[in-house]
């Protein structure tokens, strides 16, 4: 039974119903997670109440020093969290590797706050009168995370959380909470004074507790977009600080003069890489003029010989989705697509897997001739299925990322700058690749996301993440000498 780490202590929840952690590769049972009850979010809403009180008080340069720590226990443990990401979540090792390696990341940008946490000051703004801005932390703040990413999303948030003098609490996916479990161990071998993080586990009933608890006042989540949008307008109704980033549909343009091979390689390792189940995941293969058919010749080669199966045997270049049921949307989206008119050029449903009889496998599917207006052309399968589409002009293509309600990521393959730059200026998507797959943006620069991809202004990671878990405090000062000669 997994634990909450509540106030500088595991403890056992009183939850009464429980969910078991399923491999998605074996289905074998990997450990049980309570849905904990509101009582103990609040719980830690005190513990992190009462930390925060000297937590601020500690000067930045010594916060940073738990995260030194915290990022030397990462490295030592690095591949034991890799594993244990694959084990529940089903990405291949070298995939959880990326993904731990983006969190330590976080946690290295995080140590600079003694810079990034400065403020502005500015003498003489009329006689005699100085201005300041400080930026102060915010108070007790929560992470709700989903299930694609258990190491890395947390950490868009956490390292800066504290580093701000923040004190926090983390919910993790209910499908995926054995990652944090083994990080919070590390965390409590730092030496964080306690209450200062904590971690409860659960589903909805913690996100509500969290959404209305009065101590807490700023809520970072990642998700589906339908509960994006519920937890960052609840939020926002209970006069809390909210960023809410939320599902995708990302379109990947290629032009009829990119770098085919390239190209290729970089288009399949998006759409396919973590079996789709990214949030930049290409989902839509857009092709202009004449790149249609070689595109579709050679991608179609490239999903048929994707090597699926368990993610901790090393030839394996894709996973299992996250559960049987996700595997039977899947499916029925892409029942659904071709209802809609689109043709299977590879069908990667029900495959076999040998020995893993079991798991939630589907391999790579790519489907041909999608309408854009279909329903499969607009709504996120979070799944190894690529649409294709043609279209006659980088216009039109333009016109067509516009047109989505999602502006998570669009990119564009191309060897021309001038279309590479009227691109970048042009469409409506908050991370844009320029002949990348997955513009996943570096722990130092926000991870964007625009439209029905994000609700709220800053972003997590690098000073956006600061922004965020520090509020600006201006001071006007004067202090006239006639004043101070009395002293
Ligand atoms: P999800 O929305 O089902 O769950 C996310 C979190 O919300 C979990 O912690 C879950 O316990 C909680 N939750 C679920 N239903 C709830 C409800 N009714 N009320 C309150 N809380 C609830 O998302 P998921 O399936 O875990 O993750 C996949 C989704 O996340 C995809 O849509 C993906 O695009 C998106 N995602 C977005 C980004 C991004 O940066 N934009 C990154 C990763 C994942």
């Amino acid at each position: 039974m997994l634990k909450n780490y509540i106030n500088g202590e595991w403890c056992t929840s009183s939850a009464t119903n429980y969910l078991d952690v399923i491999n998605p590769a074996t289905a074998e049972v990997l450990g049980t997670v309570p849905l904990s009850p509101a009582t103990e979010v609040s719980s830690a809403a005190i513990a992190a109440a009462d930390a925060f009180t000297s937590w601020r008080r500690i000067p930045p340069t010594e916060r940073v020093q738990y995260l030194f720590k915290l990022k030397n226990l990462l490295e030592e443990h690095f591949d034991e969290l890799a594993r244990t990401i694959t084990l529940e979540c089903g990405k291949t090792l070298a995939e959880s590797k990326g993904e731990m390696r983006r969190a330590i990341e976080n946690v290295e940008v995080a140590c600079g706050i003694p810079i990034l946490m400065q403020g502005d000051y500015l003498e003489d703004v009329a006689r005699g009168i100085d201005e300041f801005t400080i930026r102060q932390p915010i108070g007790v703040t929560a992470i709700i995370a989903p299930f694609n990413f258990p190491g890395m999303i947390p950490f868009w948030f956490m390292p800066y959380a504290l580093a701000c003098g923040n004190t926090t609490i983390i919910k993790p996916s209910e499908k995926v909470p054995l990652t944090m479990q083994k990080i919070f161990n590390l965390l409590a071998q730092t030496g964080l004074p306690k209450g200062v993080i904590n971690l409860v586990n659960g589903a909805k009933e913690v996100v509500d507790a969290i959404l209305d608890h009065p101590i807490i006042r700023a809520i970072s989540f990642v998700g589906s977009t339908p509960i994006a949008k519920y937890v960052y307008s609840r939020a926002a109704a209970n006069g809390k600080r909210a960023q809410c980033q939320g599902g995708a549909k990302n379109p990947i343009i290629v032009l009829p003069d990119a770098d085919l091979e390239t190209t290729i390689k970089i288009a399949a390792d998006s759409a396919f890489g973590c079996a789709g189940q990214r949030c930049l995941a290409a989902s839509l293969a857009v092709t202009v003029g004449e790149a249609r058919q070689t595109f579709t010749e050679a991608i179609s080669e490239v999903a048929q010989t994707r090597i699926v199966g368990y993610g901790l045997d090393e030839k394996v270049q894709m996973g299992p989705v996250i559960t049987r049921e996700s595997q039977t949307r899947i499916e029925g989206l892409i029942a659904k697509g071709i209802d809609e008119g689109a043709t299977v050029l590879v069908d990667g449903r029900n495959p076999k897997i040998t020995n893993y009889e079991q798991g939630n496998f589907i391999k790579p599917t790519i489907l041909q001739n999608v309408n854009p207006q279909s329903e499969i052309a607009r709504t996120e399968i979070f799944g190894p299925v690529l649409g294709l589409i043609h279209l006659n002009t980088i216009d039109d293509a333009i016109a067509l990322v516009n047109s989505s309600e999602w502006g998570n990521m669009a990119c564009l393959f191309t060897t021309s700058g001038a279309a590479a730059r009227k691109f970048r200026y042009e469409a409506d998507a908050g991370n844009i690749g320029i002949n990348i797959g997955v513009a996943a943006p570096m722990a130092f620069f926000p991870f964007s996301g625009w439209k029905a991809s994000f609700f709220g202004d800053l972003h997590g990671q690098g000073r956006h993440a600061v922004e965020f878990f520090t509020q600006t405090k201006v001071v006007v000062e004067r202090w006239p000498k006639d004043w101070t000669r009395q002293f």
